[in-house]
């Protein structure tokens, strides 16, 4: 009998791990190499003194039984024994006087309370929760089902049905980032408060709608005992599929002979070989430094050359002796007056506590986190001079002075502060300019995300990628599926028939 044919995989992130779990359903014999000494790439958390910050998922999709993107999570394993947390509010933002627009899930209720907050803009509030009511149906996943180089005309065909009812709510709000439709409100509050309604201001209105959509249908949860565990079941699934992780291995570059990737070789020189090599990594550290650049093309170093967008953010979590369990699990405070923080104007503040999961912090404490977006350049230029450590703690001075004109005494409950910067994101996980999702969907990378991008290289063979770098946009849900399709690209290769498992069930062959 010939031995399974090879695969290694670069990253232990969710489409690292995903690819690892469908590549052994499939039969082949897989190696995972991360350069951390935990599985999760940005899908993580942190622990310090008794409280767990997380890193990560504000919702999940697919944490719906049987709704858009839940058989991933089925086939991963990761359901079992695991409930969700579901809010019947995203987030609410809040003016300096206390006024609040509550982003609840639920369109009806999200009407009448934008109607009570501004009568004046009825119309525009009524055609708002309208666009909620469209996404209630709407299968984002569906996109999801093949790589597109894949596709038959019968999956075309299937697919043009059940996009049918959404082509005109897509055209509709596909132009619009919040921000954009912010300015159509006549109120002066809600034209403040609606484009931080969905988190960030540049998010497309269609993905802004969905989102509270899959909220209202719980199908975006948040997984109890937060992101490092849930990622630490997928490695666990990984692990009991016959799956091998090597930790604390960081791969310096990809062997190639006539190109054709053969193996790799890790920052401490050892080599391994295999049949095929997928990195889940860094998609520019990937191309332009484990490759050297010899596979890439006009359009891809295009995408490399900064003019697209990208999210670095700081994170600041307090561990707070103090429960704050009745306060909003989200909120955004508009400031009156814009603060200078880490170099930049900032006039949001968004406060996260996450008392609703009571396994993240010790009894009667809540663990609180602060995200902003933030310049990757400006921490880089301070980085290694004692200036990064001092502009660190007065940013959570800053951010702890604030919280106190919310939360008058919390400067002397707190135990524990911890600041992560882009380049903590960018030191732990590889990413690019500490980027927290590869490309960030705005109208500028939309246009990606529908026509999907390569999972391979110009003139390199044996070689794939998967991951937020080819999936703009990112996403837990998002980049599992992009490891499932590249073992699908490497079936289909092979002419095998794919097969995926759900945990604990009946093989189901796909095609
Ligand atoms: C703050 C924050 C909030 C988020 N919120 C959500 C949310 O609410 N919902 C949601 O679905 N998604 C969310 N995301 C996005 C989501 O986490 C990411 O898009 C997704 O986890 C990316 O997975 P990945 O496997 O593609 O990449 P990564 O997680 O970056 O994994 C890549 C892995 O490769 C490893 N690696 C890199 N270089 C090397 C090398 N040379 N050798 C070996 N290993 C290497 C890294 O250490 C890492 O483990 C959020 C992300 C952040 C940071």
């Amino acid at each position: 009998m010939t031995p399974p044919k090879k695969i290694i995989i670069i990253g232990a992130g969710v489409a690292g791990l995903s690819a690892g779990c469908f590549a052994q359903m499939n039969g082949y014999d897989s190696e995972i190499f991360e350069l951390h000494d935990l599985p999760g790439g940005l899908c993580t958390a942190w622990e310090r003194k008794g409280y767990t910050f997380d890193g990560c998922i504000h919702y999940l999709f697919g944490s719906g039984e049987d709704q858009p993107f839940n058989q991933v999570w089925q086939e991963l394993g990761v359901l079992e024994n695991r409930p969700f947390f579901n809010h019947e509010e995203l987030l609410r933002v809040t003016d300096h006087h206390g006024k609040s627009l509550i982003s609840f899930a639920d369109p009806d209720r999200l009407q009448d309370h934008m109607i009570d907050l501004s009568p004046a803009d009825g119309e525009l509030i009524k055609e708002l929760c309208e666009g909620v009511r469209r996404f209630l149906d709407f299968d984002l996943s569906a996109l999801q089902q093949k790589p597109k180089s894949l596709m038959t005309i019968w999956d075309w065909q299937a697919l043009g049905q059940k996009m049918t009812p959404f082509v005109w709510p897509l055209a509709k709000w596909g132009p619009y980032s919040a921000a954009e439709f912010g300015e159509k409100f006549n109120d002066p509050f809600l034209r403040q408060a609606v484009p931080y309604m969905f988190g960030w201001t540049d998010i497309p209105m269609m993905a802004g709608l969905s989102l509270l959509a899959y909220m209202h249908t719980e199908n975006a949860g948040f997984p109890a005992g937060g992101s490092l565990a849930f990622a630490q079941a997928i490695e666990q699934r990984y692990l009991a599929l016959g799956g091998k992780i090597h930790y604390n291995a960081q791969v310096e570059k990809i062997l190639v002979q006539d190109n054709r990737a053969l193996g790799v070789r890790l920052y401490d020189d050892r080599e391994f070989f295999a049949d095929e090599v997928i990195s889940c990594a860094d998609g520019r550290s990937t191309i332009f430094e484990m490759l050297d650049g010899a596979y890439t093309d006009r359009q891809i170093k295009r995408r490399y050359d900064g003019h697209l967008p990208i999210l670095s953010q700081l994170q600041v979590s307090l561990g707070v002796d103090r429960a704050l369990s009745d306060e909003p699990h989200w909120e955004i405070h508009l400031l009156d007056k814009p603060l200078l923080i880490g170099g930049q104007s900032v006039d949001a503040i968004g406060i996260k506590n996450y008392c609703f999961d009571r396994s993240l912090a010790p009894a009667g404490k809540s663990s609180v986190v602060i995200m902003l977006p933030t310049d990757y350049h400006y921490w880089k230029r301070i980085y290694g001079r004692r200036l990064y450590d001092t502009e660190q703690l007065q940013v959570a001075d800053i951010l702890i002075d604030f919280l106190e004109t919310k939360y008058p005494g919390i400067s002397d409950q707190i135990e524990v502060k911890d600041v992560a910067t882009p380049l903590s994101y960018e030191r732990y996980t590889g990413n690019y300019l500490g980027s927290t999702c590869g490309w960030l969907l705005t109208d500028k990378t939309m246009s990606l995300l529908i026509q999907g991008m390569d999972k391979t290289l110009p003139g390199l063979d044996h070689f794939y990628l998967a991951g937020q770098w080819v999936e703009p946009g990112g996403s837990v849900p998002i980049v599992a599926m992009s490891g499932r399709h590249v073992i699908q690209l490497v079936c289909a290769a092979d002419k095998r028939p794919f097969v995926a498992q759900k945990f604990k069930g009946e093989p189901e062959v796909i095609y």
